[in-house]
């Protein structure tokens, strides 16, 4: 078993974390830690839990630390605001620490890779051109996860020339507590601070290509708009794309049901089904397909084709678990078994 901490394990993501990695196969948490307000706290005093399972028995007295780099562990994941996320991953990775981390801080540098496993796994070699004591893995923002692996099975056919999306984002997404009731309820909040732009050039580094060790960027153009919608759990995108070659959209609606690039590796977060088409003319629906295996399946629907290059579809992602905290814990169990 490898020992883990969870830094900012009080928030929604660092709650998904510790839900999670309860009974996980590989690892086990050793330390959580999150702000001086919470630090000297038991776990269950500290955390205003968000969940719907009860607080796993065995961290619900674990005395919440501060994130300092003194923990007895072997990987340390980072659910911490991206604000302040940076300068505390630094003194983890300095101290020789190995951090997959959820926050933007780290994600375009160039020797950081910005991994989802079943899109570009092989990315991870980069760690090996960072001269630091400790390494550092991070994973795309939310809704990018699930535009980027729905647009996977398109780019591998197809090429891409362009993409526009607009995004429809649970409220989850902003963290606990969030954002305002008079700015959600009977409403849609058509601004997300920093969303778009991270958007635009996470999907370009992750669908680029490794050459040498290090990323070259994809070169399609990307256009996105996003809005905070009151779903708990849930990112739902309406995407267009422009394709290089004509496209097919029955050989599409294959390879996404087909997608499943990490079957030999047999990790224990993986799904069996990555992507999954659903065909019912109303799908995807947050409330209804955000669990889709165990809330690590990205689902696809209503994929039209309009002319010969020029396709739209909707794709949903549930944002704390695929788009979060189990992307970072999947990332993990794939560096466990590259040792790199
Ligand atoms: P959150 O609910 O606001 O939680 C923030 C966590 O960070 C809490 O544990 C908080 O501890 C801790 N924290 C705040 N200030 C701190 C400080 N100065 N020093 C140490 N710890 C501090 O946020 P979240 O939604 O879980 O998001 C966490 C990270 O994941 C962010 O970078 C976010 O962008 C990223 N992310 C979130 C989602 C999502 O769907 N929510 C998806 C993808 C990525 P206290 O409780 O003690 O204040």
């Amino acid at each position: 078993m490898k020992r883990v901490a969870i830094l900012g394990a009080t928030g929604l993501v660092g709650q998904r974390f510790v839900q999670l990695l309860a009974n996980h196969p590989y690892f086990e948490i050793s330390a959580l830690a999150a702000s001086n307000m919470s630090a000297a706290k038991p776990y269950k005093e500290a955390v205003a839990w968000r969940l719907d399972t009860p607080i796993p028995e065995n961290v619900m007295d674990m005395i919440v630390q501060e994130c300092k780099p003194t923990f007895e562990c072997d990987y340390v994941f980072s659910a911490l605001p991206s604000d302040i996320a940076g300068p505390i991953e630094d003194e983890f990775i300095n101290a020789g620490y190995t951090v997959f981390s959820n926050a933007a801080s780290h994600r375009m540098d160039d020797n950081v890779p910005l991994v989802i496993p079943e899109v570009n796994y092989q990315h991870m070699s980069i760690v090996q051109s960072q001269h630091t004591n400790g390494k550092i893995i991070t994973n795309p923002n939310c809704s990018t996860i699930g535009l980027v692996m729905a647009l996977k099975p398109i780019a591998d056919l197809f090429d891409i020339e362009e993409v526009h999306v607009v995004t429809m984002q649970a409220l989850s997404g902003a963290g606990y507590p969030g954002v305002s009731s008079l700015d959600v309820v009977d409403n849609v909040y058509p601004y997300i601070n920093g969303e778009e732009e991270k958007i635009m050039t996470e999907s370009k580094k992750i669908l680029g290509n490794l050459n040498n060790g290090s990323i070259k960027p994809a070169l399609f153009d990307i256009f996105a708009q996003c809005n905070r919608v009151p779903v708990v759990d849930g990112h739902l995108l309406s995407v267009f794309v422009k394709t290089k070659k004509p496209a097919d959209v029955e050989q599409i609606k294959g390879a996404i049901n087909n997608f499943q690039p990490l079957k030999t590796f047999n990790l224990p977060s993986a799904p069996e089904h990555p992507l999954v088409y659903l065909s019912q003319k109303d799908t995807p629906q947050p409330r209804l397909h955000r669990n889709l295996g165990r809330g690590m399946t990205v689902s696809v629907g209503q994929l039209t084709q309009f002319s010969e290059r020029s396709l739209r579809f909707l794709a949903l992602v549930h944002n704390t678990i695929r788009g979060a905290a189990g992307c970072a814990i999947l990332n993990a169990e794939m560096y466990e078994t590259m040792r790199y």
